[in-house]
């Protein structure tokens, strides 16, 4: 292979520094694989966590089982973990890694193209010293599957004169106090973000286009006690940390096969609407009509008493237009407002990552998904993309437990993967047309009577086919027993083209 100057040359490159990014990075490390670079755009680990910091961002899965499971935190201040708090358990993790050396912040991947005849990724990123080449054998795209906020194409939105902000990239030199604000969505973000809006607002206007199943959030601090105990008693922490795992894991029957149990959860949002909202209007109005489940399922308290506060409205008028001071619906009506919010989610079924990939025939990973989806082998490999592992790829997501999960079993599979690449002394590998097909068919089949295509929503989990390739169908112990071992027998592998030389 020729080395083109101004190049740098690594084993890995590593796309992104949140959980997935992280959690790759110091598994190569054991593993000895210690030449990687991992690229950043944003200034500081911790990837989502790092970047969503509306008011009153938490997790809504369990902080026992939102951690690494090599590096527990027996200093969770609650049940749900608040953002800020999971932003510093990520940093923490990373200094006392030791692999911060290699992370490169505030620089971003252009684009990366596969070159045959190099047998590398050339990857070419921006950065504050500005343009800069990489070379690199494999690349780990740990960038995440809601990362790229989806503005919502409205008439007019463009022309608007106020202060307007994605709910993940929130914009705090604004002073909300008094102001009348509009919240677009009334997703995961939203039901967050309004209730504290509604404390410190004069007036708030919620755009509700579908409702959504909300249940109650258990929440509660860990005493003193607890953390003491989670610190000292050998196991105790991993204890509950399975307890969590196997109640969550318990749910996965209701949302893969028998969709009907989820009338108990229905139960249970329509107690949650009768005691957090007194007009009956309202009530019917945040009722929803599919099954619980078909759409990502909430936790909250605090959403319904929000609505039923005096200073705010919920509005479920479609919107016509945005005009430079209001947001106009379609009965007409026109509402002045002063600041903007649109939590209006994110592009994941068609994540413009993928159109600065290519692979060996030239082709953009855009390109190849247009045809039919998104589509991955064990999720994580792509055929016609040599030695490109995707982290949280297609039909990895969860609904019930925590991604963290989904990302050590990937990171594994990578690291094993990484092993066998030298063990063997392959230059590339990248799954066979019908390994990945035959792992697609099973997917689709698996889905078909899950309440994510059964019940009767329209969810980000669908791509424009109508096929959920976000989602896992499954249990999550499924998943990682799948990906335990690097099965090479279901790869093309190429040997390194100077080996081919010499043998020849
Ligand atoms: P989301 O769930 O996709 O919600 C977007 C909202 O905007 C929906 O209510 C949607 O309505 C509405 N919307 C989109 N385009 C619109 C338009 N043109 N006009 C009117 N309304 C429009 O996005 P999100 O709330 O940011 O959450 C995304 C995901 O992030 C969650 O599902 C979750 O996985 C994750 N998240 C997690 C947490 C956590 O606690 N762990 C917190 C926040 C987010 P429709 O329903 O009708 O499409």
């Amino acid at each position: 292979m020729s080395v083109t100057p101004g190049r740098t040359h690594v084993d890995h490159l590593i796309v992104g520094a949140g959980f997935a990014g992280l959690a790759a990075a110091i598994k190569l490390d054991e593993a000895a694989e210690r030449d990687f670079v991992v690229i950043e755009k944003d200034s500081d680990v911790g990837g989502t966590w790092h970047i969503n910091t509306y008011p009153g961002a938490e997790c809504d899965v369990p902080s026992q089982l939102y951690s690494y499971s090599f590096a527990l935190n027996p200093g969770w201040s609650k049940v749900y973990s608040p953002q800020q708090e999971i932003w510093d358990y990520t940093r923490r993790v990373a200094e006392e890694s030791g692999t911060l050396d290699r992370f490169v912040f505030d620089t971003a991947v252009l684009d990366a193209r596969w070159d045959d005849a190099a047998q590398r990724w050339i990857v070419r990123t921006e950065g504050p010293d500005g343009p800069r080449e990489y070379a690199a054998r494999t690349v780990i795209a740990g960038a995440g599957g809601l990362s790229e906020p989806r503005l919502p194409e409205i008439e007019g939105i463009d022309g608007f004169q106020g202060e307007i902000f994605h709910s993940a990239r929130w914009n705090h030199d604004v002073d909300l106090a008094g102001k009348r604000i509009a919240v677009i969505g009334t997703g995961a973000s939203a039901v967050q973000l309004v209730p504290e809006l509604q404390k410190v607002a004069g007036h708030v206007d919620v755009y509700q286009r579908t409702p959504n199943w909300i249940i109650p959030r258990n929440e509660r601090e860990f005493s003193s006690i607890e953390k003491t105990v989670f610190a000292k008693v050998p196991g105790a922490q991993r204890a509950l940390r399975s307890l969590v795992y196997a109640t969550l894991e318990a749910r996965v029957p209701a949302f893969a096969r028998f969709p009907v149990l989820m009338k108990a959860v229905e139960a249970q949002g329509r107690k949650n609407i009768a005691k957090g909202i007194s007009d009956p209007e309202l009530r019917a109005k945040v009722t929803p009509a599919y099954r619980a489940g078909c759409k990502r399922i909430l936790i909250s308290n605090k959403w319904y008493p929000a609505l039923d506060a005096d200073n705010v409205d919920l509005v479920t008028d479609p919107i016509a237009k945005v005009t430079g001071d209001a947001i106009v619906t379609a009965d007409g009506v026109e509402r002045p407002i002063d600041v903007l919010v649109v939590a209006t989610g994110f592009y994941v079924t068609e994540p413009p990552i993928a159109q600065h990939i290519t692979g060996r025939e030239g082709r953009t990973l855009a390109d190849v998904w247009d045809g039919g989806g998104m589509a991955a082998y064990k999720g994580t490999t792509i055929h016609g993309f040599p030695n490109l592992f995707q982290i949280v790829g297609p039909n990895t997501a969860l609904g019930h437990s925590s991604m963290i999960f989904i990302i050590e079993s990937q990171v594994r599979y990578v690291v094993e993967a990484a092993k066998a690449l030298r063990r063997e002394g392959l230059a590339a590998v990248e799954p066979t047309q019908a390994a990945q097909d035959a792992w697609t068919a099973q997917i689709r089949r698996k889905m078909k009577p899950t309440v994510w295509q059964t019940g009767g929503c329209a969810s980000w989990y669908l791509d424009k086919f109508g096929n959920n390739t976000t989602l896992w169908p499954g249990q999550t112990f499924t998943f990682r027993q799948h990906l335990s071992k690097f099965d090479l027998d279901k790869y093309d592998v190429q040997v390194s083209h100077q080996r081919e030389a010499v043998n020849a």
